[in-house]
């Protein structure tokens, strides 16, 4: 049967570059689910959807058509037929997807199209997010759990939106919009970011990126 890599962690593990790069190296797809619940987020804040009322969201969840891309090589999400993987990663979708994926039928929804895009995979797929391996796909073939310490995320993190030219004013207030969005994701009763009993665990704080890909590569092939 196709191959299913779950892979879990909190933003700044590294988890979107190593996932990509694991499904391109193994030929398998690949889905970024975080991109859906922003699409959705992106969807309601462009309707006039009030996000901080669980009530609307869950009434208004039902109409935004997501549909998600699954090539390694160039992963694409449009909502309604529009492409919107620029605007998913604005400040204003980044400071409230954490409320619209807590709300209950936002993730029944986004759940059925994840597992959607793993049946039709051909070869396999290489999913990742928070839920991926404890609510989404628990029979995964393998799963994965990817840590790092708060300052070696909050450190690539940085370096990353330095080198997008970024201030460090702007800097040292998306440090603390993650830390904020880190803590929503891991308390929230739906949902939370937990470790599979059965995820390998991998702290990615002194691997390279080439370490981390070596290690995930040689669990799904063995
Ligand atoms: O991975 P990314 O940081 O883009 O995810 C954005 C947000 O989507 C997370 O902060 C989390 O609230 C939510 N999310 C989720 N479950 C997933 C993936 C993402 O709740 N499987």
């Amino acid at each position: 049967s196709p191959v299913v890599v779950a892979i879990d962690g909190p933003s700044g593990s590294g988890k979107s570059t190593v996932s990509r790069a694991v499904a391109s190296r193994l030929g398998l797809s690949f889905l970024d689910t975080g991109a859906m619940y922003r699409a959705m987020t992106w969807w309601m804040l462009t309707n006039g959807v009030d996000v901080d009322d669980p009530e609307a969201v869950a009434i208004a969840c039902a109409k935004p058509v997501v549909v998600s891309g699954t090539d390694a090589a160039g992963p694409t999400i449009t909502v309604d037929g529009q492409d919107v993987s620029g605007p998913i990663r604005g400040p204003e979708v980044t400071a409230k997807v954490s409320a619209v994926a807590a709300v209950p039928a936002v993730r029944a929804r986004l759940v059925e199209l994840q597992r959607g895009c793993a049946a039709h995979a051909a070869r396999g797929i290489v999913a990742e997010g928070r839920d991926m391996g404890s609510v989404v796909f628990p029979d995964a073939t393998v799963k994965v759990f990817l840590t790092a310490s708060e300052q070696a995320r909050s450190e690539r993190r940085a370096a990353e939106l330095r080198a997008k030219g970024l201030d460090e004013a702007t800097i040292t207030a998306m440090a603390a919009d993650l830390a904020r969005r880190d803590a929503a994701d891991s308390s929230r009763e739906t949902a939370p970011l937990t470790r599979a009993a059965d995820a390998e665990l991998v702290d990615t704080s002194e691997l390279t990126l080439d370490q981390v890909i070596g290690t995930i590569t040689a669990l799904v092939e063995d």
